[in-house]
């Protein structure tokens, strides 16, 4: 039984990063999708583990050699989600969880219809605008630009499976841990587990 594509998208400073994170310790059997970028590689970031982060060169060779399931420009750099890395884990059963913006879900919603999609959104547009003043690891033009990409970004929540806002960031993680487990216990992928069962617990008998 193949595992399952979540998608989760939201605007910068929601949080998600911080999310994902708390989600990755507690389920077993789920990992993460490391995205390819040209993006400037933030103090706080590991190369490998938050993103590869490679030069404008490299990640066109990579969409030559058509490595990815999505590439998309966002906020003014461009970002790619690995196809090898998301199909290898779910042919081996896990669940993978792709940070990616909306145009990127539309895109990977589209070749894998599958893929279980969640808008996350702050509480409210002012908390987001307080969340980016507290952090520094953007400049005030990114900041810029990340900003009047807001509005775009939320035309697109309707499209998504899940909605969860973000208010208290337990109850978020609890949320989110609900909607993945969940899936798992869905009839299509319990099937084959339920007629060993009830076949183990028949035959004997007969
Ligand atoms: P950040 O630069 O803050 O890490 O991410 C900026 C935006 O790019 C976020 O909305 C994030 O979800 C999105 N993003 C990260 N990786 C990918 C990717 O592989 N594909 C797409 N389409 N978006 C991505």
């Amino acid at each position: 039984m193949s595992g399952d594509i979540f998608i989760i998208s939201a605007p910068s400073g929601t949080g998600k990063s911080t999310i994902i994170r708390r989600l990755l310790k507690m389920i077993p059997g789920l990992f993460f999708s490391v995205s390819y970028t040209t993006r400037q590689q933030r103090k706080n970031e590991i190369q490998g583990k938050d993103y590869c982060f490679v030069s404008q060169e490299e990640f066109t060779e990579l969409i030559n050699n058509n490595e990815f399931l999505e590439y998309c420009e966002v906020h003014g750099n461009t970002y790619g989600t690995s196809e090898k890395q998301v199909l290898s884990l779910i042919e081996k059963g896990f669940d993978i969880i792709l940070d990616i913006d909306v145009q990127g879900a539309m895109k990977v919603k589209q070749k894998c219809p599958a893929a279980i999609t969640i808008f996350m959104l702050p509480p409210s547009i002012k908390d987001l605008e307080e969340r980016w003043q507290k952090r520094h690891s953007d400049s005030e033009q990114d900041k810029k630009i990340r900003r009047n990409n807001i509005n775009q970004e939320l035309q697109f929540w309707h499209f998504y499976d899940y909605l969860v806002i973000n208010k208290y960031i337990n109850e978020t993680v609890e949320q989110v841990k609900a909607i993945i487990i969940a899936n798992r216990c869905r009839k299509d992928k319990q099937e084959t587990l339920f007629r060993t069962i009830i076949n183990e617990e028949i035959l004997p008998s007969l």
